[in-house]
């Protein structure tokens, strides 16, 4: 039997589902001249806030920028440490430092690959201000634990959910620890607009009018305020999003019963799985394996048409250039480095077929067979 060719990413598959909608979205929008700060924009902002559960939302030009404007909205910058995780996507740490604040980045903790909680207090120094807990492949970080050692020491909380929307705590949601929560829609998230995007949502009204100022050269009508960027998010992607916000419920649904094919196929492997605490509801923005020889897993998927990928190979603080001209402090990164050089990625996306996955597990548990993974442990 002849390779079935497994992508990474169903967006091609995904628009064809949606295509009457999404079509007939965007058309609206070219039709009606409307293109920036208009009212698909606006009530997308609304449709957000009230799938996140938040008072509002304010629609940006990325995710990064969602950070950045959230950390100048908070007053956050030279001279301020905020405290984050190396084991993120780049853009996590260059929010901070575009702001002008300096980076601390602790280590992750080994389990659930977020921000390790345990060393948060020892981080902290006179000069933190902040800390921004990421919910790394669409799992919530431990916010109530996070929020108790903000609240003691009078920190702000920023959540860098790009990789979380529709996700869950035990006990609490997205947001309701936290002064803000910073969304990407670059294509591969899991709400995805064709090409960039990104938001915040938050229950403080003026954190809100502020980064509403902030994203449109500091002004709300006509005068300008202040100093600000031009990072709006196009009312053609605001309409886009708006047909798949609906769907983003049943997505993370998909990937979670798609984490179950995976989880029973590959429980007796060598392959560390992903961990869930209980009553968690992760969205899977990644499915991501640990394994000892992860490069030799990878090139066996790929001669069999399978692409896996890994996030993140090189932790930020390993990146070339690190700490670009600026003071950073960078706690142990014992967890941080070794998911560096074990994690992997399998394709994970509520397009993909049942045939398709079967096809990932077969060629995965064939190499674990084959002695792969002996190395693995
Ligand atoms: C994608 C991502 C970002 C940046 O979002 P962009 O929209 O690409 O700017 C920030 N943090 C994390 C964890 C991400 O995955």
């Amino acid at each position: 039997m002849a390779d079935l060719k497994v992508g990474f990413y169903g967006h091609v598959r995904q628009y064809h589902d949606l295509k009457d909608e999404i079509d007939r979205a965007i058309h609206e929008v070219l039709e009606s001249g409307s293109y920036v700060l208009g009212p698909q924009l606006a009530e997308f902002e609304r449709e957000l806030a009230s799938f996140l559960n938040l008072q509002e939302a304010v629609g940006l030009n990325s995710g990064t920028d969602a950070l950045l404007l959230a950390f100048l909205a908070l007053g956050l910058g030279p001279g301020d440490e905020i405290i984050t995780t190396s084991n993120t996507f780049f853009a996590t740490a260059e929010a901070i430092w575009l702001a002008g604040a300096t980076p601390v980045l602790i280590d992750s903790e080994s389990k659930t690959h977020n921000l390790d909680v345990q060393l948060l207090e020892a981080a902290i120094t006179p000069k933190t201000r902040a800390i921004v807990p990421v919910h790394l492949y669409g799992l919530p970080a431990d916010m109530p634990a996070i929020a108790e050692i903000a609240g003691e020491y009078g920190l702000s909380v920023i959540e860098d959910c790009a990789q979380g929307i529709g996700a869950r705590g035990d006990t609490f949601a997205i947001g309701e620890h936290s002064d803000v929560v910073c969304l990407s829609f670059i294509i591969q998230k899991n709400l995805g607009c064709f090409g960039d995007g990104g938001a915040v949502a938050t229950n403080n009204a003026d954190l809100a009018a502020r980064i509403r100022k902030l994203r449109n050269h500091g002004s709300l009508k006509r005068s300008h305020h202040s100093i600000g960027y031009n990072s709006r998010l196009d009312d053609l992607h605001a309409a886009v999003l708006r047909v798949k916000l609906r769907k983003v419920e049943e997505w993370s649904a998909k990937r979670r019963a798609l984490a179950r094919i995976y989880d029973s196929a590959l429980a007796d492997t060598p392959l560390r799985l992903p961990y869930t605490p209980a009553e968690y509801e992760h969205v899977f923005h990644l499915y991501v394996v640990e394994c000892a020889d992860r490069d030799g897993l990878q090139a066996h998927l790929a001669t069999h048409g399978i692409t896996a990928l890994t996030h993140y190979p090189i932790a930020i603080h390993q990146q070339e250039g690190f700490p670009w001209g600026r003071p950073v402090r960078v706690h142990a990164q014992t967890v941080t480095e070794k998911s560096a050089a074990t994690v992997l990625s399998l394709p994970m996306y509520p397009e993909l077929t049942r045939e398709e996955i079967d096809a990932v597990c077969r060629e995965t548990l064939a190499w674990c067979a084959s002695g792969g993974a002996q190395k693995a442990s």
